[in-house]
């Protein structure tokens, strides 16, 4: 096979490295890139994409069920619903596949060499792909490593058998009678609510005090509070021991050393992504890391002139558009733009129910950092739009420096809060004061409202509460 050259390679075609591979294209550089998997990487295929549509999938079906039993206000009865999960599935399937065939597609638009296999670094400038059809060798002046994350083991609860990763929970073709969850990060709220509104009986088991402990409680309350009204039994501060005698459960152990046995068809262990670091050939390069992470500057230059690394490989947050984000700079460098990572802030959302969004500092982050605050928070309860919504639980959070007012941070909790994230980033990005939210002319009834009303309520001078 004649070897290949050029300018930039990537290894990994996630959402950093396919989006690094376009934009990289885009501008007229050789490109080249390679992934064993379908393209997309975890985020299409595995991640966030999928997760999402089954998460949909057991909205709508629980929204039936509550019609059917006649617990809704609307005045809407429907017959008992039912679910063939496996029909869900090949519809998640269908989303996922069409997608990847995008990226497939943009990438050929944009004239990438997309090469299907597994790399290995030799040197700094040579990478091998064990492809279908033998060796293919390829050299590169830039290469940059998007390889991502995969599912964190839990020790003595391997994957397997009963023990699933997402991805597996991703594909299951039946709903289990009874799941147990271990960790309640968001993707474990997140597959842990959708079973449990598809039926599954589910406990969520958490070493730490509280769910989704990188939030704020105020923030979280909410959430806690539906997980309680959708039957989920939730174990904080406790420890999972191991597997139980016959494999049907698990053995868990609370703060106070009280073990019990929590019965399981299913045991779904999202106790956290694992940086890909092994698998590529790091061994033959003299990369400097960060902990469990690829080591990066500003640029996402790693140590090694002519390397560069993006994604959940470089460290957290792990987010789909961070990788983008890092991806498209990285992009722009080689061509040979003057580019820098200015973010002020990378909005991270939790598909829980109610959704929660958090944007730029907290109260007590900004406190942290230095920062004389006031905050400003409007409840959705007041909130026209919520209320034909049906969903009236959250609240829309607003942190702005007491002196000048610039806001630092913006957060919210409630049904449909994800899609304000884009207003809250936008706001940060851009330095907008509590004064600019407040005089822009948010539509009605929307639930943007709550951001302008949030920034009143901290200026002093909410208008409907
Ligand atoms: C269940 C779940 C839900 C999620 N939900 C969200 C969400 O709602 N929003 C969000 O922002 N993020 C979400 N994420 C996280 C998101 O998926 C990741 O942050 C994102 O995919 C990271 O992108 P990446 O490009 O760094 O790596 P990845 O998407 O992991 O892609 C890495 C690619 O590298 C390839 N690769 C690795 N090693 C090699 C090699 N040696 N040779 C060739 N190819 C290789 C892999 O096959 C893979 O395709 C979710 C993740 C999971 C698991």
């Amino acid at each position: 096979m004649k070897d290949i050259v050029c300018k930039l390679l990537i290894i990994g075609a996630g959402p950093g490295g396919y989006v690094c591979a376009i934009r990289a294209a885009q501008l007229g550089v050789d490109t080249a890139i390679v992934d064993m998997a379908r393209p997309g990487g975890t985020c299409l295929n595995i991640g966030c994409i999928p997760s999402k549509a089954l998460i949909h999938a057991a909205d709508e079906f629980y929204r039936t069920v509550a019609m059917a039993a006649g617990g809704n206000p609307m005045g809407i009865r429907a017959e008992g619903p039912s679910i063939d999960l496996k029909t869900a599935m090949a519809w998640k399937d269908g989303i996922t596949g069409r997608l990847t065939l995008g990226v497939s597609a943009l990438m050929k638009k944009a004239g990438v060499k997309v090469v299907v296999g597994e790399a290995r670094f030799r040197d700094g400038k040579t990478v091998d792909v064990e492809t279908e059809t033998g060796r293919q060798v390829i050299r590169a002046e830039s290469i940059v490593i998007a390889t991502g994350s995969a599912p964190a083991e839990l020790p003595g609860l391997p994957f397997g058998g009963p023990v699933l990763s997402s991805t597996e929970a991703l594909s299951l073709e039946a709903v289990p009678p009874r799941l147990a969850v271990v960790g309640a990060g968001y993707i474990g709220l997140e597959l842990g609510t959708a079973f449990a509104k598809l039926g599954s009986k589910v406990t969520i088991v958490e070493a730490f005090d509280r769910i989704l402990p990188v939030y704020d409680q105020q923030l979280t309350q909410p959430v806690a509070k539906r997980l309680a009204s959708l039957g989920v039994d939730l174990l904080l501060d406790t420890k999972v021991k191991g597997l139980s005698g016959d494999g049907h459960g698990l053995q868990v152990e609370d703060a106070g050393g009280q073990q019990r046995e929590i019965a399981a068809d299913r045991i779904l262990v999202t106790i956290g992504r694992r940086p890909r670091t092994q698998g590529w050939g790091r061994d033959e390069l003299e990369l400097d890391m960060e902990g469990r992470y690829v080591r990066i500057d500003n640029p996402c230059r790693t140590s090694m002139r002519g390397i560069y690394a993006i994604g959940d490989v470089t460290g957290e947050p792990m987010l789909a558009h961070r990788a983008m984000a890092q991806g498209e700079m990285v992009a722009e460098i080689v061509a040979g733009r003057r580019r820098a990572w200015d973010k002020r802030v990378i909005p991270a959302v939790c598909f829980t129910d109610p959704e929660i969004v958090s944007a730029g500092l907290s109260p007590e982050e900004a406190r942290a950092a230095g920062h004389e605050v006031i905050t400003g928070m409007f409840p959705l309860a007041a909130n026209g739009r919520a209320m034909t919504l049906a969903a009236e639980e959250g609240f829309v959070r607003v942190v702005a420096r007491a002196d000048n007012h610039l806001v630092l941070g913006v957060q919210a909790v409630g049904a449909g809060v994800s899609e304000l994230s884009a207003g809250f980033a936008l706001a940060i990005e851009m330095g907008a004061r509590l004064e600019d939210v407040a005089g822009t002319t948010h539509a009605h009834p929307t639930l943007s409202e709550g951001f302008a009303e949030a920034s009143m309520k901290a200026l002093g001078h909410a208008l409907h509460i």
